[in-house]
């Protein structure tokens, strides 16, 4: 690796800059100085892709515009505005994290790494992103996008799998980041690393293309270098909507900590191919009749596939331990994670209410 002499430097820099404040796309948390709003969007972009944020961001702001309306809200009601993004721990460490601003902070987000790094579930890169949008703070804002495009620009050899090579990386941004336009300066190299030194380059496009030490040697498809991953594990599951003789459905509440803690489900049971009822009877403690398939489908989280039979079914018991009946307008209100969601959308079309 090498970085460049001071000229080259401040050129690079002015190259980047000049071309981010040119081409940025227009999107809603940039037109914003509002630090919680920018912490937001920080945090819902975290592994989910810009299209997917913006419906997002926009009725989250609506509905929470100040610290104070989300630090006093209902966790239901803030996972219920989360529901279909994913990674319902970055909502819960989201609401904690403004919790700890209004009472020990009196509202105002701390503007130093140090102090902005305890709050929950802010973390290196969540910590420079925010300091240097919202503040100025000439301080790096290091993602998977930034490492691809600097690995790259610098020929980084290290292993972006490994964590300790971000460390690599945040000490060449903070040789390198702008100290007038912090700001500029990284969002800049995470809007290259976004839209033009994607995976497959688009080095013809590129607006750092005389400083790229990779597209001059012929290497920047081989960068960065990162070693695969382990295997996921798949597990089969069966996930049953059960309706009672009132036309109420049967959930549970996940525990509070771990994978899609605190959502809602049907109940959900390890799928063994054996006979479905007398797997629910053992593992649910109901009896159901009257089975219907309704969707197979898989989903994968980041470690993790669930490879899901779905269907629906119905009891004349009551709730067995842990589960409750709710009405359909109160199974539409609970939070619930993408692949239960699947499942009501199919269970309603096969029901007349
Ligand atoms: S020249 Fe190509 S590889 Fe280098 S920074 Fe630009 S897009 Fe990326």
């Amino acid at each position: 690796m090498q970085l460049f002499d001071q000229k080259l430097e401040n050129a690079f820099r002015k190259a980047l800059i000049t071309w981010y404040l040119e081409e940025k796309r227009d999107l809603p948390w940039r037109k914003t100085s509002n630090p919680y709003h920018i912490w937001v969007s920080e945090v819902m972009l975290q592994q989910t892709r810009v299209e997917t944020v913006i419906p997002y961001y926009e009725r989250f702001i609506e509905k929470f515009p100040t610290l104070a309306d989300l630090a006093g809200a209902k966790e239901e009601d803030v996972l219920k505005l989360w529901e279909g993004l994913g990674y319902y721990s970055r909502a819960r460490n989201l609401q904690a994290g403004v919790k700890e601003v209004v009472t020990e902070y009196e509202s105002r987000i701390p503007a130093n790494r140090k102090d902005i790094s305890k709050l929950k579930g802010v973390g290196p890169y969540t910590a420079g992103a925010v300091l240097s949008i919202a503040f100025g703070v000439p301080e790096h804002a290091v993602d998977g996008n930034v490492m691809r495009v600097l690995s790259r620009i610098l020929l980084i050899e290290e292993d972006i799998a490994i964590p300790r090579t971000r460390k690599i990386f945040e000490e060449v941004v903070m040789k390198l980041i702008d100290k007038e336009d912090p700001s500029s300066f990284n969002q800049g190299l995470m809007e290259l690393g976004a839209t033009i030194c994607t995976p497959r380059p688009r080095c013809l496009l590129c607006p750092v293309r005389d400083f790229c030490t990779a597209f001059h040697e012929g290497r920047q498809e081989e960068l960065p270098v990162k070693s695969k991953k382990m295997k996921m594990k798949t597990v089969p599951l069966l996930s049953i909507a059960i309706r009672n003789t009132e036309g109420k459905w049967l959930l549970a509440q996940r525990p509070s900590k771990g994978l899609l803690a605190n959502m809602w489900e049907f109940p959900n049971v390890e799928n063994d191919g054996g006979d479905i009822q007398e797997i629910v009877k053992a593992n649910v403690g109901i009896t159901i009749g009257s089975l219907t398939s309704l969707i197979d489908f898989k989903h994968v989280f980041s470690h993790l596939t669930w490879d899901i039979t779905g269907y629906m079914a119905v009891t004349d018991q009551e709730a067995p331990e842990g589960f409750r009946f709710f009405t359909p307008e109160e199974v539409e209100a609970l939070p619930k994670a993408v692949p239960v969601q699947k499942i009501w959308d199919e269970a309603k079309k096969s029901v007349v209410f």
